[in-house]
């Protein structure tokens, strides 16, 4: 996740304000975030020109990634990439930032990389002090350490995501949150089960791609079982893969990886219906934290200096959410409204405590 130090330009203006709260039927919500995942690849499915080896680096032949991913119509090729997105989260909820249709999600950051776009959603705000990956412990508290304050969500809070600096942009050491982050390998159980020491196993013997950043694979195994064992109501979960393959310039590995990620996602969701406490009653908002560039080079990258990467896409599936698919126009959404909407869905209103927080989505809540 490259940082990146210049200033984007263009100014994101907020937008639709909304209902505070809502007193639904959500008792627990689910924050998830593919790294870097482009909303082109979510609307329109694999790019045919980065199909190859020349521009899109692909190691896979051509033949073989067109079998996989390359469909006729946007339609068939978002859902051959994305089964759940389509088949599930914009069936039964809402899905912002197809810009084909007028309808778009940005950051209001300015910077368009990783740690600016975590701070905005789960903070409320931009914070122009944020400028690089490598800024250190968050001086603003999130929503999910607010949260974690109340009597009923004390300890209930969780942080899972493969990119070790979760331990910053939540800021472990002051929040208290339960954090799995990076390659430090899950606790599990004491004493641990045969699972738990096959787990722990990998984490450390197998070689990183990133130092920072662990296999999606890893985080999924330890994010299940923590989810059955400890039954949070507020989780954040990061999938970090999508953007390390970007950078790689392996675009046969972006789809690959955002094809899994989806999946990881309806396992995580059809866990969750399965278990009594969370069926019918979780929220999934389910987005990425920046853009990309786009064109045959700057696909690879983003940040102020590649056109288009303020540009993102916000899914929401939930008993509270009405069913209004792929939406069309509407005013513009910004990331900075995510931190009041998680809140919202369970009856919070994190306004009255960070007034400087954007608005809810008012268009996902009742
Ligand atoms: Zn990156």
């Amino acid at each position: 996740m490259l940082a990146c130090l210049a200033i984007l330009i263009a100014a994101a203006s907020p937008v639709s304000a909304g209902a505070a709260q809502t007193a639904g039927k959500t008792q627990n919500v689910v924050l998830i975030v593919s790294d870097g995942l482009r909303w082109q690849e979510i609307f329109t499915g694999a790019e045919e020109d980065l199909l190859n080896d020349n521009a899109g680096g692909s190691w896979l032949p051509e033949a073989d990634l067109r079998k996989r991913y390359w469909r006729a119509t946007a339609a068939e090729r978002r859902e051959a990439l994305f089964p759940f997105l389509w088949g599930t989260v914009a069936k039964r909820g809402q899905i912002f930032g197809n810009q084909t249709l007028g309808s778009i999600a940005r950051v209001s950051n300015g910077k368009a990389f990783s740690y600016p776009g975590y701070n905005e959603m789960s903070t409320g705000f931009a914070n122009d002090v944020i400028d690089s990956n490598e800024f250190g412990p968050n001086p603003t508290q999130s929503v999910f350490e607010w949260l974690n304050k109340f009597d009923d969500f004390r300890g209930r809070v969780a942080i899972f995501g493969t990119w070790g600096v979760f331990k910053d942009i939540f800021n472990e050491r002051r929040s208290g949150l339960v954090i799995q982050a990076g390659w430090t390998p899950p606790p599990g159980q004491i004493p641990p089960t045969p699972r738990d020491a096959l787990l722990r196993r990998l984490y450390a013997t197998t070689t990183p791609l990133d130092e920072e950043d662990v296999d999606n694979s890893f985080l999924q195994v330890a994010l299940l079982d923590y989810v059955k064992s400890a039954r949070p109501r507020m989780l954040f979960v990061g999938y970090g893969e999508t953007d390390n393959w970007a950078h790689q310039g392996r675009y046969d590995l972006v789809l690959d990886s955002a094809h899994r990620t989806d999946a990881f996602i309806g396992e995580l969701w059809d866990t969750m219906q399965a278990m009594p406490q969370y069926r019918g009653s979780t929220t999934f908002i389910i987005t990425t934290d920046h853009g990309r560039g786009g064109g045959l080079t700057e696909w690879k990258e983003h940040g102020v200096e590649e056109k288009g990467s303020e540009n993102i896409w916000v899914a929401v599936i939930g008993p509270d959410t009405p069913v209004l698919g792929e939406r069309r126009g509407g005013p513009a959404l910004v990331q900075a409204q995510i931190a009041a909407t998680l809140a919202a869905f369970l009856g919070k209103d994190y306004r009255a405590a960070v007034p400087r927080a954007a608005a809810p989505i008012a268009d996902v809540l009742h």
